[in-house]
C-alpha cells in the first residue's frame, strides 16, 4: 500500500510503499477511502508532541470500509462503513477508564501518533473504538467529523448552553460547531487571524453573528469562548470578552505559551479550563447529533501523495474548513 510516512525528522512526510496490515486480535482492516488533515498532524511533524512513534503513519479522522477481521473480531461486519478517530485505545482498568473519563486514562494510544493513521490506503483498528457514520455525509465530507467534529464537540459541549458563544481559529472544528451552535439557537461570534478577511467572511456564510479578528471587540460579552487555534495570546484575549463566571475552553493539543495577565481578567468566577481527547462517549452523541443536523461540511480534497502540501496549506491559513486526503481505488 501507499503511505505518507512521518520518520521523524523535519516537517516534511514520504511517500512509501508499505505492506498491507495484518489486524491482530480485536482488530479490524479498513481499507481508507479519506482522511482528514488536523492541527494536530501539523504539531507531530513540527515535533511538538512528546514520544510519538517513529516512523509513524499520521492522520485521525479516517473513513474507510472493513476488509478483514483479526481473531475474536465479528462486528463491525465485512464491508461496513467505519470512522476511526483519535482515541485507538485504552487501559479499561484505571481510575480515569472507569469514571467515564477514557479520554485522561494515562495507557491510552491515539491514532496516527502512537501507531499508525490514515495518511494511507489501509488501516488496523481495535473494533471497539472504530464507528459508524451517519449516512447523509459521503466518505471526504464525513473525514472532519472525526476529531474537528468530535473534539470540537466535546468543548462545545463543556460550554453547557452558554450563549453568546465565541469561537477563536475559525477552522476545520470552528465551522462545524459554529452549525451546531446555530441550529441549537445560540448567538455565535468567530475570531479569526487579524485581517483574515476572507476567514471572516467564511464564517459569515455559516451564518455566525459577528466575525472580526481575534483582536477586535465582539459586540457583546461572551459566555463562553472555544479556543481552537494553537495561540496561547488568545487565552487573555478571549477572557477580557467573557462575561461574569463565563467560560474560556482550550481545545487543542498543544499551544504556544499563555502570556501573564491581569488576575481581574480571571476574577469574577471566570474559569479557563483544557479538553483533552475525547470519549467513546463523545464520538457517538456527535455522530447522532450530525446524523440529525444536516452539517455543511467545508472539506478541501487532496489526493494522499499531495499531503504535504495540505499540511503546508493548513498551516498558512488557506484552509477554508477541512483538507482532506483522498485515497485512489
Ligand atoms: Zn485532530
Ligand atoms: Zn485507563
Amino acid at each position: 500500500m501507499q503511505a505518507m510516512v512521518y520518520e521523524g525528522a523535519g516537517p516534511t512526510l514520504v511517500l512509501q510503499s508499505r505492506a498491507i496490515p495484518t489486524p491482530a486480535r480485536g482488530e479490524v482492516l479498513v481499507a481508507i477511502a479519506a482522511c482528514g488533515v488536523c492541527r494536530t498532524d501539523l504539531h507531530l511533524v513540527d515535533g511538538e508532541l512528546p514520544n510519538p512513534m517513529l516512523p509513524v503513519i499520521p492522520g485521525h479522522e479516517i473513513v474507510g470500509r472493513v476488509v478483514a477481521h483479526g481473531p475474536e473480531v465479528h462486528t463491525p461486519p465485512i464491508g461496513a462503513r467505519v470512522g476511526i478517530p483519535w482515541l485507538a485505545s485504552t487501559c479499561g482498568e484505571c481510575a480515569c477508564c472507569r469514571s467515564g473519563r477514557e479520554n485522561l486514562c494515562a495507557h491510552a494510544a491515539f491514532t496516527g501518533y502512537q501507531r499508525d493513521g490514515g495518511y494511507a490506503e489501509f488501516a488496523t483498528a481495535d473494533a471497539r473504538f472504530v464507528f459508524p457514520l451517519p449516512e447523509r455525509y459521503d466518505d471526504v465530507h464525513a473525514a472532519p467529523l472525526l476529531c474537528a467534529g468530535l473534539i470540537g464537540y466535546r468543548a462545545y459541549a463543556m460550554a453547557g448552553d452558554a450563549s453568546p458563544l465565541g469561537l477563536y481559529g475559525f477552522g476545520a472544528a470552528a465551522h462545524l460547531i459554529a452549525q451546531v451552535a446555530l441550529a441549537q439557537g445560540r448567538t455565535v461570534f468567530a475570531f479569526t487571524r487579524p485581517g483574515d478577511t476572507a476567514g471572516q467572511a467564511f464564517a459569515r456564510t455559516i451564518g455566525v453573528h459577528w466575525a472580526g479578528g481575534s483582536d477586535e471587540r465582539p459586540p457583546a460579552a461572551m459566555e463562553a469562548a472555544l479556543i481552537f487555534a494553537p495561540a496561547g495570546a488568545l487565552v487573555p484575549q478571549a477572557l477580557a470578552h467573557t462575561a461574569r463566571g463565563g467560560t474560556v475552553i482550550c481545545a487543542g493539543i498543544h499551544m504556544s505559551d499563555i502570556p501573564s495577565f491581569p488576575y481581574r481578567l480571571l476574577w469574577e468566577e471566570r474559569v479557563l479550563r483544557s479538553v483533552a481527547n475525547l470519549t467513546r462517549q463523545d464520538a457517538q452523541a456527535f455522530l447522532e447529533l450530525a446524523a440529525t443536523i444536516p452539517l455543511q461540511v467545508r472539506v478541501e480534497p487532496h489526493p494522499l501523495p499531495a499531503a504535504n502540501l495540505a499540511l503546508e496549506r493548513l498551516r498558512a491559513g488557506h484552509v477554508e474548513g477541512a483538507a482532506v486526503l483522498t485515497m485512489a481505488r
